[in-house]
Protein backbone atom coordinates (compact mmCIF):
# COMPACT_ATOMS: atom_id res chain seq x y z
CA UNK A 1 0.00 0.00 0.00
CA UNK A 2 1.35 3.61 -0.75
CA UNK A 3 1.62 6.16 1.66
CA UNK A 4 -0.03 9.66 1.56
CA UNK A 5 2.20 12.34 0.68
CA UNK A 6 2.66 15.15 3.15
CA UNK A 7 2.58 13.69 6.76
CA UNK A 8 5.78 14.45 8.37
CA UNK A 9 6.95 12.10 11.72
CA UNK A 10 9.53 13.10 14.52
CA UNK A 11 10.67 10.25 16.27
CA UNK A 12 12.19 11.21 19.76
CA UNK A 13 13.07 10.28 22.81
CA UNK A 14 11.66 12.01 25.59
CA UNK A 15 8.61 14.74 25.05
CA UNK A 16 10.38 17.77 24.70
CA UNK A 17 12.86 17.24 21.97
CA UNK A 18 11.07 17.77 18.94
CA UNK A 19 10.54 21.36 20.68
CA UNK A 20 14.14 21.87 21.37
CA UNK A 21 15.43 20.90 17.77
CA UNK A 22 13.03 20.32 15.00
CA UNK A 23 9.93 22.16 16.03
CA UNK A 24 10.54 24.89 13.77
CA UNK A 25 10.91 23.02 11.10
CA UNK A 26 7.32 21.08 11.72
CA UNK A 27 5.63 24.37 12.06
CA UNK A 28 6.82 25.33 8.44
CA UNK A 29 6.22 22.17 7.03
CA UNK A 30 2.65 22.74 8.70
CA UNK A 31 2.24 26.05 6.83
CA UNK A 32 3.00 24.44 3.94
CA UNK A 33 -0.13 21.89 4.49
CA UNK A 34 1.88 19.37 5.82
CA UNK A 35 -0.20 17.09 8.47
CA UNK A 36 2.27 16.84 11.82
CA UNK A 37 3.12 13.94 13.96
CA UNK A 38 5.26 13.98 16.63
CA UNK A 39 6.13 10.49 18.77
CA UNK A 40 8.63 9.84 21.99
CA UNK A 41 9.72 6.62 22.78
CA UNK A 42 9.41 7.50 26.50
CA UNK A 43 7.23 9.69 28.07
CA UNK A 44 9.68 11.28 30.31
CA UNK A 45 8.97 9.76 33.40
CA UNK A 46 11.86 10.47 35.05
CA UNK A 47 11.66 13.89 34.43
CA UNK A 48 11.09 15.20 37.90
CA UNK A 49 11.96 15.51 41.79
CA UNK A 50 8.18 15.86 42.63
CA UNK A 51 6.10 13.15 41.14
CA UNK A 52 6.15 9.74 41.33
CA UNK A 53 6.08 8.17 37.09
CA UNK A 54 2.95 7.70 36.61
CA UNK A 55 2.30 11.49 37.65
CA UNK A 56 5.12 12.66 35.61
CA UNK A 57 4.40 10.77 32.69
CA UNK A 58 0.57 11.11 32.73
CA UNK A 59 1.45 15.34 32.76
CA UNK A 60 4.20 15.08 30.34
CA UNK A 61 2.04 13.18 27.84
CA UNK A 62 -0.57 15.97 28.22
CA UNK A 63 2.12 18.33 27.64
CA UNK A 64 3.10 16.86 24.61
CA UNK A 65 -0.04 16.81 23.27
CA UNK A 66 -0.75 20.18 23.91
CA UNK A 67 2.23 21.56 22.29
CA UNK A 68 1.93 18.94 19.36
CA UNK A 69 -1.86 20.56 18.77
CA UNK A 70 -0.30 23.85 18.28
CA UNK A 71 0.30 22.46 14.37
CA UNK A 72 -2.94 20.85 14.48
CA UNK A 73 -0.61 17.47 15.08
CA UNK A 74 -0.74 14.48 16.59
CA UNK A 75 1.14 12.98 19.56
CA UNK A 76 2.26 9.53 20.35
CA UNK A 77 4.20 7.81 22.69
CA UNK A 78 5.65 4.38 22.60
CA UNK A 79 5.76 3.68 26.22
CA UNK A 80 9.08 2.89 27.07
CA UNK A 81 11.01 3.77 30.30
CA UNK A 82 13.05 6.91 30.16
CA UNK A 83 17.10 5.56 30.67
CA UNK A 84 15.93 2.17 29.36
CA UNK A 85 14.92 2.78 25.58
CA UNK A 86 16.30 -0.69 24.24
CA UNK A 87 17.37 -1.17 20.94
CA UNK A 88 15.55 -4.48 21.03
CA UNK A 89 12.51 -6.35 19.16
CA UNK A 90 9.31 -5.17 21.47
CA UNK A 91 10.23 -1.35 20.89
CA UNK A 92 11.17 -2.20 17.55
CA UNK A 93 7.80 -3.32 16.73
CA UNK A 94 6.34 -0.45 18.23
CA UNK A 95 8.61 2.18 16.42
CA UNK A 96 7.31 0.20 13.11
CA UNK A 97 4.14 0.18 14.29
CA UNK A 98 3.97 4.03 14.89
CA UNK A 99 5.70 4.81 11.27
CA UNK A 100 3.41 2.54 9.74
CA UNK A 101 0.02 4.20 11.22
CA UNK A 102 1.57 7.54 10.50
CA UNK A 103 2.78 6.97 6.45
CA UNK A 104 5.27 9.80 6.36
CA UNK A 105 7.27 11.05 3.63
CA UNK A 106 10.03 12.76 6.03
CA UNK A 107 10.71 11.66 8.88
CA UNK A 108 12.88 13.69 11.59
CA UNK A 109 14.84 11.58 14.43
CA UNK A 110 17.65 12.66 16.71
CA UNK A 111 21.36 12.89 16.63
CA UNK A 112 22.92 9.45 16.09
CA UNK A 113 25.45 10.80 18.31
CA UNK A 114 24.17 12.76 21.28
CA UNK A 115 24.59 13.35 24.68
CA UNK A 116 22.84 10.20 26.47
CA UNK A 117 22.39 6.65 25.25
CA UNK A 118 17.99 7.12 25.13
CA UNK A 119 18.82 9.70 21.99
CA UNK A 120 21.24 7.47 20.58
CA UNK A 121 18.91 4.55 20.70
CA UNK A 122 15.49 6.22 19.44
CA UNK A 123 17.80 7.26 17.27
CA UNK A 124 18.50 3.72 15.56
CA UNK A 125 15.34 2.73 16.27
CA UNK A 126 14.09 5.22 13.73
CA UNK A 127 16.52 4.45 11.36
CA UNK A 128 15.65 1.34 11.04
CA UNK A 129 11.41 1.66 11.35
CA UNK A 130 12.16 3.44 8.75
CA UNK A 131 14.00 1.33 6.47
CA UNK A 132 11.56 -2.00 7.71
CA UNK A 133 8.29 0.11 7.14
CA UNK A 134 7.42 -1.54 3.59
CA UNK A 135 9.01 -5.51 4.71
CA UNK A 136 5.51 -7.46 4.55
CA UNK A 137 7.43 -10.39 6.88
CA UNK A 138 7.27 -7.95 9.92
CA UNK A 139 4.16 -8.09 11.22
CA UNK A 140 2.32 -5.04 13.27
CA UNK A 141 -1.44 -6.45 13.96
CA UNK A 142 -3.34 -3.11 12.95
CA UNK A 143 -0.59 -0.91 10.97
CA UNK A 144 -0.01 -2.21 7.17
CA UNK A 145 3.60 -2.10 5.54
CA UNK A 146 3.51 0.67 3.05
CA UNK A 147 6.51 1.94 0.82
CA UNK A 148 8.87 4.08 -0.12
CA UNK A 149 10.93 4.38 2.63
CA UNK A 150 10.67 7.76 3.89
CA UNK A 151 13.16 10.54 3.69
CA UNK A 152 15.31 10.18 6.92
CA UNK A 153 16.79 13.30 8.81
CA UNK A 154 18.78 13.60 11.65
CA UNK A 155 18.57 16.96 14.28
CA UNK A 156 21.29 18.63 15.75
CA UNK A 157 22.95 16.89 19.09
CA UNK A 158 21.83 18.40 22.29
CA UNK A 159 24.02 21.36 22.45
CA UNK A 160 25.85 20.53 19.12
CA UNK A 161 28.39 17.83 19.98
CA UNK A 162 29.33 14.65 20.80
CA UNK A 163 30.09 13.01 24.12
CA UNK A 164 33.79 13.77 23.39
CA UNK A 165 32.45 17.33 23.14
CA UNK A 166 33.28 17.39 19.32
CA UNK A 167 31.18 19.61 17.32
CA UNK A 168 28.68 17.93 15.35
CA UNK A 169 28.31 19.76 11.89
CA UNK A 170 24.84 19.89 9.87
CA UNK A 171 24.66 19.33 6.02
CA UNK A 172 22.07 21.71 6.51
CA UNK A 173 20.41 24.62 8.36
CA UNK A 174 16.43 25.58 7.86
CA UNK A 175 16.05 29.27 8.60
CA UNK A 176 12.88 28.93 11.27
CA UNK A 177 13.33 32.66 11.73
CA UNK A 178 9.95 33.08 10.95
CA UNK A 179 8.64 29.94 13.13
CA UNK A 180 10.23 31.30 16.23
CA UNK A 181 7.56 32.16 17.89
CA UNK A 182 5.38 29.29 17.32
CA UNK A 183 8.65 27.15 18.19
CA UNK A 184 8.91 28.87 21.38
CA UNK A 185 5.03 28.40 22.57
CA UNK A 186 5.17 24.85 22.23
CA UNK A 187 8.17 24.52 24.07
CA UNK A 188 6.58 26.34 27.00
CA UNK A 189 4.09 23.95 26.92
CA UNK A 190 6.20 21.72 28.57
CA UNK A 191 5.33 23.36 31.85
CA UNK A 192 6.40 20.69 33.76
CA UNK A 193 10.27 20.46 32.88
CA UNK A 194 10.58 25.07 32.60
CA UNK A 195 9.32 25.14 35.77
CA UNK A 196 11.70 22.70 37.06
CA UNK A 197 14.57 24.27 35.64
CA UNK A 198 13.45 27.86 36.82
CA UNK A 199 13.56 26.41 40.07
CA UNK A 200 17.34 25.13 39.72
CA UNK A 201 18.44 27.66 37.88
CA UNK A 202 16.78 31.09 38.90
CA UNK A 203 16.45 31.85 35.13
CA UNK A 204 14.42 30.31 32.25
CA UNK A 205 16.96 28.92 30.92
CA UNK A 206 14.33 26.44 29.03
CA UNK A 207 13.54 28.48 26.20
CA UNK A 208 17.27 30.35 26.46
CA UNK A 209 18.81 26.91 25.98
CA UNK A 210 17.10 26.57 23.04
CA UNK A 211 17.46 29.74 21.58
CA UNK A 212 21.34 29.33 22.17
CA UNK A 213 20.99 26.82 19.76
CA UNK A 214 18.82 28.28 17.03
CA UNK A 215 20.83 31.55 17.38
CA UNK A 216 24.09 29.56 16.48
CA UNK A 217 23.24 27.68 13.59
CA UNK A 218 21.61 31.19 12.18
CA UNK A 219 24.86 32.23 11.99
CA UNK A 220 25.49 29.18 9.41
CA UNK A 221 22.86 30.29 7.25
CA UNK A 222 23.27 33.99 7.92
CA UNK A 223 19.56 34.29 9.65
CA UNK A 224 18.66 34.73 13.04
CA UNK A 225 17.52 31.78 13.92
CA UNK A 226 17.72 27.98 12.37
CA UNK A 227 17.86 24.19 12.57
CA UNK A 228 21.06 21.85 11.77
CA UNK A 229 20.29 18.26 9.93
CA UNK A 230 22.10 15.71 8.24
CA UNK A 231 19.95 13.29 6.03
CA UNK A 232 20.26 9.75 6.23
CA UNK A 233 21.72 9.05 2.24
CA UNK A 234 22.66 5.04 3.35
CA UNK A 235 21.59 2.66 0.39
CA UNK A 236 17.86 2.04 -0.06
CA UNK A 237 17.04 5.88 1.74
CA UNK A 238 15.44 8.65 -0.54
CA UNK A 239 18.97 10.46 -1.92
CA UNK A 240 16.64 13.76 -2.52
CA UNK A 241 16.69 16.23 -0.76
CA UNK A 242 12.69 16.98 -0.06
CA UNK A 243 13.28 19.21 2.96
CA UNK A 244 14.88 22.12 0.33
CA UNK A 245 12.18 21.04 -2.32
CA UNK A 246 9.52 21.89 0.32
CA UNK A 247 10.70 24.77 1.93
CA UNK A 248 13.23 26.14 -0.77
CA UNK A 249 15.75 28.72 0.28
CA UNK A 250 14.32 28.54 3.87
CA UNK A 251 17.11 25.52 3.40
CA UNK A 252 20.86 25.98 3.26
CA UNK A 253 22.75 23.09 2.28
CA UNK A 254 26.83 22.84 2.97
ZN1 LIG B 1 15.76 14.12 25.37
Amino acid sequence: MLRSEKNVLCIEAHPDDAEFLCAGTLALLRERGWQVHIASVTPGDCGTVQYSREEISRIRKGEAARAAAILDGQYHCLESDDAFILYDRPTLLKAIAVVRKVRPTIVLTLSPSDYMVDHETASRLAQTACFCCGVVNIATPGAEPFEPIPHLYYTDAVEGKDKFGEAIRPSMVVDITGAMATKEKMLCCHESQRDWLLKHHGMDEYVAMMQRLGAERGKMGSVSFAEGFRQHLGHAFPQDNILRKELGTLVHTF
